[in-house]
């Protein structure tokens, strides 16, 4: 357990540590980084939290952790019952700052058109700011491309980033590697099985490596049955009296790793009896 005497110490030899150099930590990243160099065998979040002698949220604790990730590698492993953090190498050489160069905000608002890019609303109608934004946020891999940023208004922003805040870096950073569309959109249903899942966040999730034109038609294709998903939709209001759609996963099996050619051939209506009796699917319409 760590005594406040070495929190306390770790804090007054702050200013000496090669990352106080860096931009955009602050000293309870500063703090958190200490913690995690004197105990080189990792701490979970309870006792990093314990180790900061003025407190600290576990969304505060979170956000130190990615803002340092920036600059160190801080694996996050399962061990036991828990999940613990260590400290890695220092990343070096060029990094993407996540800073916007004036040309790139220019190319992005030229293109939002005075528009907010998520609701709609504009400058001259509705009197919104609009602020360039990170569509994947760079905490989870995102760069900083004109492919990768858009512009949008104050409260989307402030939205989006609370509602963010609630997965898991390692988590959505792993499901945006994925490279198939379908088995990106699937595993990101898979996490949240049997809960209803925001349609914006699925079209976040198949969009977040090339846009896809119809993502609404990849997800629909995961429900042929030679995948077998059984996705339900529902519906809400949202407090401003917009209607969203809402997916369900209500089922899990594997993707088969020929799942793109297993979608194609079913599309065509001719070779739908034979994959029936080839993997011997059931319950299926002729
Ligand atoms: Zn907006």
């Amino acid at each position: 357990m760590l005594t406040d005497r070495r929190v306390a110490d770790s804090l007054s030899t702050m200013p000496k540590s090669p990352a106080s150099k860096s931009k955009g930590l602050d000293h309870v990243a500063l703090a958190i980084l200490d913690l995690l160099r004197t105990n080189p065998a990792g701490l979970d979040i309870e006792e990093i939290k314990a180790g900061l002698t003025y407190g600290g949220t576990h969304t505060h604790v979170d956000r130190r952790l990615r803002s340092l990730r920036k600059y160190y590698d801080i694996p996050g492993k399962r061990h036991g019952g828990r999940f613990i953090y260590i400290l890695g190498e220092q990343k070096t050489g060029e990094t993407d700052s996540g800073a916007v160069s004036g040309k790139l905000r220019a190319q992005v608002l030229g293109l939002a058109k005075g528009r907010c890019q998520m609701c709609g609303k504009t400058i001259a109608e509705d009197g919104i700011k609009l602020q360039v934004d990170h569509k994947v946020p760079q905490d989870w891999g995102g760069l900083t491309v004109l492919e990768n940023l858009w512009a949008i208004c104050l409260d989307c922003n402030n939205g989006k980033q609370a509602h963010f805040a609630s997965y898991d870096q390692d988590e959505m950073t792993a499901l945006l590697k994925i490279e198939s569309v379908h088995l990106r959109i699937a595993t990101f249903l898979k996490m949240h099985i049997n809960e209803d899942v925001d349609s914006n966040m699925i079209e976040f999730v198949a969009n977040a490596k090339e846009r896809q034109e119809d993502w609404q038609k990849r997800l629909r294709d995961l429900r042929y049955p030679v995948i077998g998903l059984k996705i339900s939709t529902g519906r809400y209001q949202t407090p401003q009296g917009f209607t969203r759609s809402t997916y369900r996963l209500e089922n899990w099996r594997d993707l088969p790793h020929d799942h793109r050619q297993l979608i194609r051939a079913w599309e065509k209506k001719v070779n739908r009896p034979a994959l029936t009796a080839k993997l011997g699917l059931k319950n299926v319409q002729p």
